[in-house]
């Protein structure tokens, strides 16, 4: 009762005489989500949650957010501008199960040449994730990657891979015949194309306001780093290079170097 009303308390939000305005109604985790803001200057927004914290700096009026994968059932959200919270919002995450599944790939031996690339492509991601520019984008929606697409693994399965390692799916599997064309998912700047060890053949795209899209396992890559392409481009042929177990394309939606659910990222409308 006592945990009730302190709910009904903390959902009232506070706003510092300026236009604040959350453009999403419903929250999950992994959920990418947008505020309005009329003044992007100096702002941020912040996601409180347990005992941490995610920035997401305004990178024009329409700020992207995301609510982490491990958010628990509150999350904070405050907007701060030079240090000074002009908005604050409790907000109840709905809550999702996760599937688990079982995977069998051929097991490879990791020399130390092998970690050395691993570490490195590691840090050309986390460079390519780093990029902060204004939206290049001026549509108000994602688009779905393939065609036709067919989900074969979800978002947040928890993977068990050859019966011990375990690890987390940060992305949507879409199964689909080896050379199926593969469309960028919102116009954007390509700021990775390479051949990686785990993801084989991938893209990265930039799109601005802290978007990025990545497309993974491709058996063909049609784009070069520091193109522009528009939403709906092809971009890459459906493979399986790097560590998969047959022809699929993984697709994965982040905001910052934060990895959302793209099944809920494509649902968005900005
Ligand atoms: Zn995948």
């Amino acid at each position: 009762m006592v945990r009730f009303f302190l709910f009904l308390l903390l959902t009232v939000s506070f706003a510092w005489g300026e236009e604040v305005k959350l453009l999403t109604e419903n929250f999950y985790p992994a959920g990418l989500n947008v505020i309005q803001v009329d003044n992007p200057q100096n702002l941020k927004v912040v996601v409180l949650y347990r005992d941490k914290k995610l920035t997401f700096p305004a990178l024009g009026k329409k700020v992207f957010f995301a609510i982490p994968y491990d958010s628990g059932k509150f999350v904070e959200l405050q907007v701060i501008r030079d240090g000074k919270t002009i908005y604050k919002k409790f907000i109840k995450v709905k809550q999702k199960k996760y599937r688990i599944s079982r995977i069998t790939v051929k097991s490879r031996k990791l020399t130390k040449k092998v970690l050395e690339r691993i570490k490195r492509e590691r840090q050309l991601i986390r460079k390519a994730f780093s990029i902060r520019e204004e939206a290049l984008f001026t549509e108000n929606s994602f688009i779905p990657p393939l065609k036709n697409p067919r989900m074969s693994t979800p978002f947040g399965a928890k993977r068990i891979i050859n019966g011990k390692k375990r690890s987390i799916h940060w992305g949507v599997d879409y199964s689909a015949p080896r050379g199926t064309p593969v469309y960028a998912s919102l116009t954007g700047k390509v700021v990775l194309a390479k051949e990686l060890f785990y993801t084989g053949k991938t893209v990265i795209i930039s799109h601005g306001a802290g978007l990025f899209t990545l497309y993974a396992h491709l058996s063909k890559i049609d784009v070069k780093e520091g193109q522009m392409v528009k939403r709906g481009q092809v971009i890459g042929k459906v493979g399986s290079t790097g560590r998969s177990t047959g022809p699929h394309l993984h697709f994965g939606v982040y905001v910052n170097s934060v990895r959302t659910d793209p099944s809920l990222a494509l649902k968005l409308k900005w």
